[in-house]
């Protein structure tokens, strides 16, 4: 069964509630109806969010998912600041990103946390979307496939066929987010691929011939439809691009 494309926005740490509900009622004004039968959408805004835009989604009776950014494993207690996956599931989140790479590189978050991460997602039914990429000294290096298989292996540690099929990879190259400098569709599938043969030797071909691997780094309106059209990649992460409807909607286009 061909793979349907999921574009995910993440909003990183934009948008108060007035300016997250504008925003996605405009994502609803101008989604059409008709390709959301052809493409999964996804937006992910801060925590306090969460709820404003999945009623703006709701009141508008469209199929646009919303996901958290970040989550903690434990189920409750004394863990000030975080926020609980029955808190994120409540609210009616069905995407959750982890490992991002700002998530690990500015908040040291490891390989461990994400695998703990994504394992306590799997149990709740919230999709993970696992990101993993490398930095640009190590594509330099020459070491990068290396790297985010690694990050991969990591990721799925301890799971059987059936959870790492609920889950969602999105390579996101380290050096691509945010920097304008997209990777080429070949370097972009070149290691999605990779990905995908990492997860085919872990848990068999048809696991991974149903994941679904998202590429995020720069991308826009003006780069999409060529990422999207390469074998491996199966939708996209967004960031910058997400906070505009206009941008939004036009990849969404592109991923129909
Ligand atoms: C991201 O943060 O996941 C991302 C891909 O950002 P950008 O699209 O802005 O590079």
């Amino acid at each position: 069964m061909p793979r349907k494309n999921l574009i995910a926005g993440n909003w990183k740490m934009n948008s108060t509630i007035p300016e997250a509900v504008v925003l996605a009622q405009e994502i609803s004004n101008r989604m059409e109806r008709d390709w959301l039968e052809l493409v999964d959408v996804a937006v992910c805004p801060p925590f306090v969010d969460l709820k404003p835009v999945k009623s703006v989604f709701e009141f508008d009776r469209v199929d646009i998912a919303v996901g958290a950014q970040n989550v903690y494993w434990e189920p409750k207690g004394a863990f000030t600041g975080e926020i609980s996956i029955a808190m994120i599931k409540n609210i009616g989140c069905a995407f959750c990103i982890v490992g991002h790479s700002e998530r690990r590189n500015l908040f040291g978050e490891t390989n461990e946390e994400v695998n703990l991460k994504a394992r306590a997602l799997i149990e709740a039914d919230i999709t993970p979307i696992i990101c993993v990429g490398e930095s640009l000294s190590v594509r330099d290096g020459g070491t990068y496939l290396d790297f985010v298989t690694a990050q991969v292996r990591a990721a799925y540690a301890g799971m059987d066929a059936a959870d790492a099929a609920r889950t969602v990879v999105a390579y996101e190259p380290v050096w691509a987010i945010g920097t304008g400098r997209t990777a080429t569709p070949e370097q972009a599938e070149e290691v999605c691929a990779a990905i995908r043969a990492t997860v085919s030797d872990m848990f068999g071909a048809e696991v991974a011939e149903s994941l679904r691997v998202l590429y995020g780094g720069s991308m826009n309106e003006g780069n999409a439809a060529l990422l999207l059209a390469e074998p491996d990649i199966d939708g996209g992460l967004i960031g910058g691009a997400a906070l505009k409807a206009d941008s939004f909607i036009q990849i969404v286009k592109e991923a129909c």
